[in-house]
């Protein structure tokens, strides 16, 4: 049986791969500090002999006994309201949380694999964004917390594999939704869902013209598994190449859920990106991967989740 290490397991993503591991056989150990994960997000297989909590800064030094065959390091705050709210602790795990995971990986023989994100490219002048562009980052304004530590986080996953040759695998995340996200954290989906839930307006801030593609949490957990045993270093574009304005978004949530919801627009944060869409052409030929669920779909989904009523299926 081989054994996963999941740093940020009880984040919204991290408990996902916890669940795809656990239903595949694998023992997994979830280490999460609980800053803007949940508990409530792996309650459910805290019974399963497999399955081990190790609730940890992984910013700091830890050790892991036993063999370990994967490291998917998931731990971050990754959403703008959250990053803003912990700046030191986002560069912190994204720099020594992400060497001490490196660390393990070489002193385990495993595979390392590195949770990057589209904001690697900043506000990008390249459209849609290809793995080669090397993006428009602003070093130290609003968001340069999240977006230079892990741009960091990539430049010392390739020092460790150029070095010490740790098998690794770099994947940047797009924009994804789906059950578990925290209602409050701010970002569009959970914004949107919650106000139709509440009968509030729709924020949208600026005019809506900036763009985003959302792929549903089953489809990336497809991509990132792909990517874990393949062959690949990347790093790899996993995201939904469906591309909304905002504002359009914001209309289909309406048409959908409540005609009469009103639109309300509110100020731009600063140094948001103008727009986001993954080009998904090197996934697609080297994993054999793309996005299945379509938005639509994976909204309900996440609705029912958000509103606590009975999934129709996954997660
Ligand atoms: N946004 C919005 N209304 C909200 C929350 C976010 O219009 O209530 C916008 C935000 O300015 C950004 C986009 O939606 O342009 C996606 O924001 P999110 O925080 O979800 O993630 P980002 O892609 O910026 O990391």
């Amino acid at each position: 049986m081989k054994t996963v290490v999941i740093t940020g397991g009880a984040g919204f993503v991290g408990s996902h791969l916890c669940d795809w591991f656990m239903a595949r056989d694998f023992k997994v150990i979830a280490v999460d500090n609980l800053i803007t994960g949940s508990r409530r997000n792996i309650a459910h297989l805290s019974k399963n002999k497999n399955f081990k909590f190790i609730e940890a800064n992984v910013s700091r030094p830890y050790d892991i006994s036993g063999p370990v065959h994967y490291i998917l390091h998931f731990a971050s705050p990754a959403s703008p309201v959250d990053y803003v709210k912990h700046p030191i602790a986002t560069l912190e795990v994204g720099a020594q949380g992400t060497q001490n995971g490196l660390e393990l990986a070489r002193r385990k023989k495993a595979v390392f694999l590195l949770a990057s994100t589209s904001e690697v490219y900043g506000d990008p002048l390249q459209h849609p964004q290809k793995e080669t562009y090397w993006g428009n980052v602003n070093p130290n304004g609003p968001r340069s917390m999240y977006d230079e530590a892990k741009r960091y986080a990539e430049a010392i996953t390739m020092a460790y594999h150029r070095t010490h040759k740790v098998n690794v695998k770099i994947l940047r995340i797009f924009n994804t939704y789906g059950p578990r996200m925290q209602v409050k954290d701010g970002r569009v989906v959970p914004n949107f869902i919650d106000q139709i839930l509440r009968n509030q307006p729709l924020t949208v801030y600026g005019n809506g013209k900036q763009t985003r593609s959302f792929c549903y949490v089953e489809d990336l957990v497809d991509g990132i598994t792909r990517l874990l045993f393949s062959k690949l270093t990347g790093p790899v574009n996993i995201g939904n190449p469906r591309e909304f304005t905002i504002l359009q978004f914001a209309q289909l949530i309406r048409k959908f859920y409540n005609p009469k919801a009103e639109i309300v627009f509110k100020s731009l944060p600063k140094d948001d990106p103008k727009q986001r869409r993954p080009d998904i052409t090197l996934a697609r030929k080297e994993l054999g991967w793309e996005p299945k669920i379509p938005l639509e779909e994976g909204i309900k989904l996440t609705m029912d989740w958000f509103a606590g009523r009975p999934l129709l299926r996954g997660p």
